[in-house]
């Protein structure tokens, strides 16, 4: 058992804990975040603080959302960072970002070693706050990355490819090996950054709708979309979009997903 582990005897799996023990690795994290002081950083899951620990050398305040109590408390009793923690102990499902922005007084730069149970929900969730955001540092499993960066014409490329596109640019920062952590985990981890884009590329009337169209379509990846949207467009306005109706759902560009989500709303205000 190594030190980290004696600090904190029992890892919860069901909070997805993986603590950080690489200190080299640390270093570069908080390189590539580069906090500054009167910048309002947030950490999701500060578990026993390795990041944070790092992160709070450059900065007067850090706010800080974890859900385990015995690593809030152990947090808060910490004599050397706890004065400058803001606590949440929370769900960070449940947190209200836009209400956290205003109490800050500006714009969140939100990181974490992200528990890869919640990853991809939390990170969609987060998309609801974009505005609030100024960027997003995650550490998550490496599969979720090329999710997030993939694509058209691969089978990495899907939904979370789409939406997240749709709102950020995504760029790969450092590959981290499984014994950077502890306990060791079975999967390989990439530190991705995540930038809320200042002009939409291809914006949509309704992002529900987005949402909707991509998931008909890649909920049945192997078919046409001739088939998997032709209750919802005949292949006329396909081809009128620049989309070849026997193409499948991982072939459609986002420009071409936007596309079709403004043609559905129009249709929508038409019925
Ligand atoms: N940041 C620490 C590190 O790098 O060593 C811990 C990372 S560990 C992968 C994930 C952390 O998120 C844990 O501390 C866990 O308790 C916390 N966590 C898990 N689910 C959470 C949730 N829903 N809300 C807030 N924190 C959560």
């Amino acid at each position: 058992m190594n030190n980290t582990m004696q600090q904190y005897r029992i890892v919860r799996k069901r909070f997805g804990q993986n603590f950080l023990i690489d200190q080299y690795v640390i270093d570069r994290i908080v390189s590539f975040i580069q906090p500054l002081h009167n910048q309002a950083m947030v950490e999701i899951g500060p578990g026993l603080g390795s990041l944070t620990k790092s992160i709070i050398k450059y900065i007067d305040r850090l706010t800080v959302i974890e859900i385990d109590r015995d690593l809030v408390r152990q947090l808060s009793e910490h004599p050397f960072i706890s004065h400058k923690l803001n606590i949440y102990q929370q769900d960070v499902m449940t947190i209200n970002f836009s209400k956290l922005s205003h109490e800050l007084g500006q714009i969140l730069r939100i990181f974490g070693n992200l528990p890869y149970n919640i990853s991809t929900h939390l990170i969609l969730h987060l998309f609801t706050y974009i505005n609030v955001i100024r960027d997003l540092h995650f550490m998550l499993q490496k599969e979720v990355v090329n999710r997030l960066s993939a694509v058209p014409n691969g089978k990495e490329y899907g939904r979370l490819t789409i939406i997240t596109q749709y709102y950020c640019k995504v760029v790969r920062l450092l590959e981290v090996p499984p014994q950077a952590f502890c306990p060791v985990p079975k999967v390989n981890s990439t530190l991705v950054r995540l930038v809320p884009r200042t002009n939409i590329l291809h914006p949509v009337k309704n992002i529900n709708m987005l949402s909707y169209i991509t998931y008909v379509a890649f909920n049945q990846r192997r078919k046409t979309v001739r088939n998997s949207l032709g209750h919802l467009f005949k292949p006329q306005q396909l081809v009128e979009i620049g989309i070849d109706p026997k193409q499948r759902a991982e072939n459609i560009s986002i420009e071409n997903y936007c596309k079709l989500t403004n043609l559905f709303y129009t249709k929508s205000l038409k019925t």
